[in-house]
């Protein structure tokens, strides 16, 4: 494989789109095995619940979004088997009362049925009602958004009545009591099963809200605001001053589950111009900011030392919604996010993993079921341009939790989409006109009507070319207020403008073909980190230019991340495969 640029979004799409599909039971006609334990000689993959309904739909989102963005004309624009095994599996879990199964298999058990369930008998078939319905819904409606076949529609229709059928319903919304539903109903009835078990549950809020946006189906929303509305209402997650409560039961700790939640009621209360929603949201997302870093690591749970890069996808979808939809000072975040430890996050090189697992120490335990649901074939090469899962400040990989988790592979995939899409956005007048385009990330991207060349972290430089005469507005960094625009005409004149930053842009407008390029500082700043809880810390220095994370002191000792180039070349970037598609 060429060494991917890296800040070549298209590139690293090409590179997580093959990791995606290269961890299929071919046994078991291509079913993913989602877990992995990196630190088995060889890393050895399992199969899991979590193989059914949540992975195979957030594959099917993530691989439908990537082969969207890649370069026109790249071999990852098409299809590979990989995702029709995916696919298929995603549908054919979809079963009795239209919700999602889990497999009748030894390693599809439900997970926590101590917590999240009342007289579980093992054996007994279950739909787990959080993250896999999540996951089959949102695949649908993504692969419906692309293809406009109406069967994915019709599916996802029926899922969501199939989910109003087994909802209980109650003045203050819809409550899915258990962790599981079960052949013949819940075996609990209301709220507070297990702290938090209302946000877990409400997961798939986020694209039943989405259906209900792009295709108007009026159950989807009832779904989605009857969710909402009993976990705000149940939840006793926070404390009286809105902070996440954190310290009682597995859920309740866990940040994804947090994350998606305030996700979710943010897209609520933009969709149903609900403000206190909006409001409720921006709070919670300020206080998970405060469990994180400002380069975009949060926790798996909080007050761990190794992250889960779910959560990195989540804060970076929310500072997406509220930058475009509430205050544009929110891009930042987005980009400090994105730019680091999203991309940072990702596994490029063989080379360095190898070397990485052979000095990580090595955990003999045999795997569970006589290794009969597991494989050593091939791991480490499958996850080359695939996230660690679990990485701390300056490493992939922690002691702490050094496993695999496709969930992660996913979210990563779609927080790559997430900001090259969004990294330029159309502005539009109250009646629909086009009034400006608004560079709010500084990625390397070309849309139809801007190709932006973005030369950091070299330099503060970025290169624009409108292919329509626009008005043009460049969020930069935070701390930089000024830039220089020069534009030359074809007979080598140049122009040069000062440009001052009003509210974090600059304006300028920008003539057909022509290329203008804008100057600006990076300013540089080191900041010191420490995270975990008490014991149990690990800190870090690094070092900024702009709102890159150059360097991180000290380097981890397995797969040491933040040792970036700073003499790089910028990325020259194509256009898409296909239209874009809205993932927000
Ligand atoms: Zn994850």
């Amino acid at each position: 494989m060429t060494a991917i640029h890296p800040f070549d979004l298209q590139a690293r799409a090409e590179a997580a789109a093959r990791s995606l599909v290269a961890l299929l039971d071919p046994q078991r006609d291509g079913l993913m095995y989602f877990l992995g334990d990196w630190r088995a000689r060889p890393p050895r993959a399992d199969h899991s619940l979590w193989d059914c309904g949540d992975g195979c739909g957030r594959h099917t989102d993530a691989l439908t979004l990537l082969r969207t963005m890649v370069r026109q004309g790249s071999p990852a624009a098409m299809p590979a088997i990989g995702d029709e095994q995916i696919e298929a599996w995603m549908i054919r879990l979809f079963g009795e009362n239209d919700l999602t199964w889990l497999l009748p298999e030894p390693f599809a058990a439900p997970w926590g049925p101590q917590w999240l369930l009342v007289d579980w008998e093992a054996g007994t078939p279950a739909a787990e009602i959080s993250w896999a319905q999540r996951g089959t819904l949102l695949g649908l409606l993504t692969r419906y958004q692309r293809t406009a076949d109406v069967r994915y529609l019709h599916l996802a229709q029926r899922h969501v009545q199939g989910l109003l059928r087994v909802a209980q319903r109650y003045p203050q919304g819809l409550c899915f009591p258990e962790g599981y539903y079960r052949p013949g109903g819940w075996h609990f009835h209301g709220p507070n099963l297990h702290p938090a078990l209302e946000e877990y549950n409400a997961a798939v809020v986020l694209p039943a809200i989405h259906l209900y946006e792009v295709t108007g189906y009026i159950p989807a929303l009832d779904l989605a605001e009857g969710l909402t509305r009993f976990a705000l209402y149940h939840t006793p997650s926070y404390l009286p001053d809105g902070r996440p409560r954190t310290t009682e039961g597995v859920n309740e700790n866990h940040f994804h589950t947090r994350s998606n939640f305030a996700l979710s009621v943010l897209k609520v209360g933009l969709v149903t111009n609900r403000r206190e929603y909006v409001a409720w949201a921006r709070q919670c997302y300020a206080h998970l900011q405060s469990w994180g870093t400002d380069f975009g690591w949060f926790p798996e749970g909080f007050g761990l030392r190794h992250g889960e890069i779910c959560c990195t996808t989540d804060m970076i979808e929310l500072a997406l919604l509220l930058g475009k939809h509430v205050d544009r000072a929110y891009y930042a975040d987005a980009e400090r996010y994105g730019r680091n430890h999203l991309l940072e996050s990702q596994f490029l090189s063989l080379e360095q993993m190898q070397r990485a697992l052979e000095i990580m120490p090595a955990d003999d335990r045999p795997a569970a079921w006589e290794g009969r649901y597991s494989t050593i074939d091939g791991v480490a090469e499958s996850q080359i341009g695939g996230f660690a899962a679990r990485s701390t400040l300056n490493d992939a990989f922690h002691l702490d939790a050094p496993a695999m988790m496709q969930c992660c592979n996913a979210a990563g995939a779609r927080g790559l989409y997430d900001l090259w899409r969004y990294a330029v956005d159309e502005v539009m007048t109250d009646d629909g006109k086009p009034l400006q385009l608004a560079v709010n990330l500084r990625f390397s991207v070309e849309t139809p009507t801007l190709r932006v060349v973005s030369h950091e972290p070299t330099s503060g430089r970025l290169d624009l070319t409108a292919f329509q005469p626009r008005r043009v507005a460049v969020r930069l960094p935070v701390g930089t207020t000024e830039a220089l625009a020069v534009s030359t005409t074809e007979a080598g004149n140049s122009t040069v403008t000062e440009l001052r930053a009003q509210a974090g842009y600059v304006n300028m407008d920008i003539n057909s073909q022509q290329t203008l390029s804008l100057y600006y500082a990076l300013p540089e700043r080191t900041t010191h980190y420490t995270v975990g809880s008490p014991g149990r810390t690990l800190s870090c220095t690094g070092t900024w230019r702009g709102e890159t994370l150059l360097h991180v002191e000290p380097p981890g000792p397995y797969y040491p991340l933040y040792q970036r180039a700073v003499d790089l070349e910028p990325v020259q970037p194509v256009l898409p495969a296909q239209m874009p598609l809205d993932s927000l």
